[in-house]
């Protein structure tokens, strides 16, 4: 048996630093499914598959290797990938691969397999819908589109990636668009998810909050 908590929200909400950290006070391990749509994207750019090219796109995700290491660090296909899957051309790509279902079926399959058997915190767009619609604990992390634009700019320059506000909002934009009105797994806050708005929040309030949630629901 295992223990699950899911965290879902649109970019940038802070689900990356959360869910780390609230998984590192539980003893949970840490799942981030964008990490494996972003590794399917950078794949299809590394073999200049375009999105149209559905055949190639299947053959490619029959091969496809796809590690998360305790540590943190992504591998595609044995090469470490973790920074790379952070850049601008992914980011461009990453949400119209999403929406194609050859992708999500096979993701669907990577994620599930992933979780077997460990207590994970899990964080996406349809963990709580989709991926696990009976786990254990669901949270829907929210924030305004500006802080979260705000919060990407800054975790870049951390990275040494240079980005401008409003190129990142646009992008923020149009991904939380294109995320919730795709037809296949949209963004949306599952019903029984409890709706954590993090725009006035710190990282530790949200940390706290979270870590209060999950401790009152465990049996
Ligand atoms: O969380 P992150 O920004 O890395 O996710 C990248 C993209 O992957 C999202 O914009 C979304 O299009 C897609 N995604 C998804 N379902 C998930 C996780 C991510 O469609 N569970």
């Amino acid at each position: 048996m295992s223990f699950i908590v899911a965290i879902d929200g649109p970019a940038g909400a802070g689900k990356g630093t959360i869910t780390k950290l609230v998984g590192e006070k539980l003893g949970l391990v840490n799942i981030d499914t964008g990490a494996t749509f972003r590794c399917v994207a950078l794949n299809m750019l590394q073999e200049h598959i375009d999105i149209q090219e559905e055949e190639k796109i299947e053959k490619m995700l029959n091969n496809i290797n796809i590690e998360m290491h305790t540590d943190g660090k992504i591998f595609l296909n044995g090469e470490d990938v973790t920074h790379r899957i952070r850049e601008n051309d992914v980011n461009g790509l990453v949400s119209p691969v999403s929406t194609l279902p050859v992708v999500r079926n096979k993701l669907l399959e990577v994620q599930r397999n992933i979780a077997k058997g460990k207590n994970v915190i899990m964080e996406g767009r349809d963990i709580g819908t989709v991926v696990f619609p009976n786990a254990d604990v669901k949270i829907y992390l929210d924030a305004a589109a500006e802080e979260r634009a705000r919060r990407r700019v800054l975790q870049n320059q951390e990275k040494g990636i240079e980005s401008s506000y409003e190129e990142v909002l646009k992008g923020i934009k149009d991904r939380d668009k294109r995320d919730s009105t795709r037809e296949i797994a949209p963004l949306k806050k599952a019903e029984d998810a409890m709706y954590v708005d993090s725009t006035n929040l710190s990282i530790e309030q949200v940390v706290n909050q979270i870590v209060k949630i999950i401790e009152n629901n465990k049996k």
